[in-house]
């Protein structure tokens, strides 16, 4: 696996993309305010229909929160770009590698730091 340092191109690259997903993320982020609004208790709905309305603010929650981090990941890595240091692992500071940031430009660390962590 290519774990060397981006060349320039690369790194706009990945830059772009990056700035390109914030946007996307951001834009999603105000989309989802309106659904993740309370259930309303006193709203006379059927039991079910309740029920589908728990269920559906449940999977806008969780689905917030991954935007949430992700836009997190996102920034941070902006961030990163700004300090010159974008593409090393914020763990081990070894460089990430272009094929892992090109599937995943917000990635804060390496294939291995990420296995460690997740385990
Ligand atoms: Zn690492």
């Amino acid at each position: 696996m290519d774990r060397s340092a981006l060349t320039t191109e690369q790194l706009e690259e990945l830059h772009q993309a990056l700035e390109r997903d914030r946007l996307q993320l951001e834009e999603h982020f105000q989309l989802t305010k309106e659904g993740s609004k309370p259930v309303q208790l006193g709203t006379p709905i059927g039991r079910l229909s309740r029920m589908d309305a728990i269920q559906q603010q449940q999977m806008t929650k969780a689905g917030r929160t991954w935007l949430d981090i992700k836009l997190r990941q996102v920034r941070a890595s902006l961030e990163a770009y700004r300090h010159g240091d974008y593409g090393d692992c914020r763990s081990c500071h070894e460089p990430i590698g272009y094929a892992r940031l090109k599937a995943r430009p917000e990635a804060p660390f390496c294939l291995s730091c990420q296995d460690t962590r997740e385990s």
